[in-house]
């Protein structure tokens, strides 16, 4: 049913998956730039054509909503919330009753601006597995976000100026959703609020805020891109206190690596954990495991499931 050659490739129906290299068809489960390419036809949630087209000249669409059923051949398409940024799917695809399910970078869990994960049961599941190891334990989001906002109104209030570096999409309008709703004066970068309107079309609301002004920022906390940080305008701010979001920030010595004061674990991504549940939940025949760590496949068998890394010349040994 699929082939992985550098790229996960559903042969008979002839569709790329998450392929960074230009194809004639392509599915991109979501809008961040190492998912991405300009392929002829891309294969997404409306969401995330949005967010593509203001990443690449234009090209042509198929968006699909989350849970319509598209038919391909002898195969029905479907795609499926996957809770790592606004419009990001997972992409299940049916055979004679039988299914493989992608699950594209996924988190499991709400969060403010993101689709809720939706588990999708299937015989093959293709999982991205990049926090695999028992000490990625992310803390619930509520107690990281009030962190979030008790440092930065902390700060403030010691005439400080808090600097946040996110993602330029998906973290960013996340942080801002945040940091709007608790009532702090935000400052965001351009960068970060042109997609902003992609997240209002989907009915997600966001507190007042300004766009950052280099010239004019007292008084706010900054919202700024993660390249943003090796900017000296940045590093040698007077007063200024630097954040970074990332589920990395459970990692030791996450400061030192990433150039900050502090790194906060905001993640769009499963922990360990989460991964766990997912399979558990799902309990399929097959499972295959992109990014992360090797030693989760191992634990995967240990836990009695056939379990593999997904690289070059694998292939299902289900006969779909
Ligand atoms: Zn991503």
């Amino acid at each position: 049913m699929f082939y992985f050659e550098r790229d996960l490739f559903i042969p008979e129906i002839d569709l790329w998956i998450d392929s960074k290299r230009v194809k004639p068809f392509g599915f991109i489960s979501h809008g961040h730039t190492d998912h991405i390419a300009r392929h002829k036809k891309i294969l997404c949630s409306e969401p995330t054509a949005e967010f593509v087209k203001k990443r690449v000249k234009s090209t042509s669409f198929h968006t699909l909503k989350f849970g319509e059923e598209h038919p391909i051949g002898d195969y029905r398409i479907s795609l499926h919330p996957a809770g790592h940024i606004l419009g990001s799917a997972q992409i299940r695809i049916l055979k004679n009753g039988q299914s493989l399910l992608y699950t594209g970078d996924f988190r499991l869990g709400n969060s403010r601006t993101v689709e809720s994960f939706e588990y999708v049961p299937s015989d093959i599941l293709i999982m991205e597995t990049t926090f695999g190891k028992s000490q990625y334990r992310m803390p619930p989001r509520e107690q990281v976000e009030d962190e979030l906002i008790e440092l930065c109104a902390s700060l403030l209030k010691q005439n400080k100026t808090p600097v946040i570096f996110a993602y330029s999409l998906g973290k960013g309008q996340e942080a801002l959703k945040i940091l709007s709703d608790a009532g702090l004066p935000v400052a965001v970068d351009e960068a970060i609020e042109r997609y902003v309107s992609v997240y209002k079309e989907n009915g997600v609301s966001f507190g007042h805020y300004e766009t950052f002004d280099r010239y004019d920022f007292q008084g706010r906390v900054l919202l700024l891109p993660v390249n943003f940080r090796f900017q000296k305008f940045f590093k040698n701010l007077f007063n200024g206190y630097t954040i970074y979001l990332s589920g990395w920030g459970m990692d030791q010595w996450a400061e030192n690596r990433f150039r900050v004061d502090k790194v906060l674990p905001l993640s769009d991504h499963a922990d360990y954990y989460q991964l766990f549940e997912l399979v558990e939940k799902l309990k399929p025949k097959e499972i295959y495991c992109t990014h992360g760590f090797p030693q989760f496949v191992q634990e995967l068998k240990a836990a009695g499931y056939q379990a593999k890394t997904l690289e070059n010349s694998s292939q299902s040994e289900l006969d779909l």
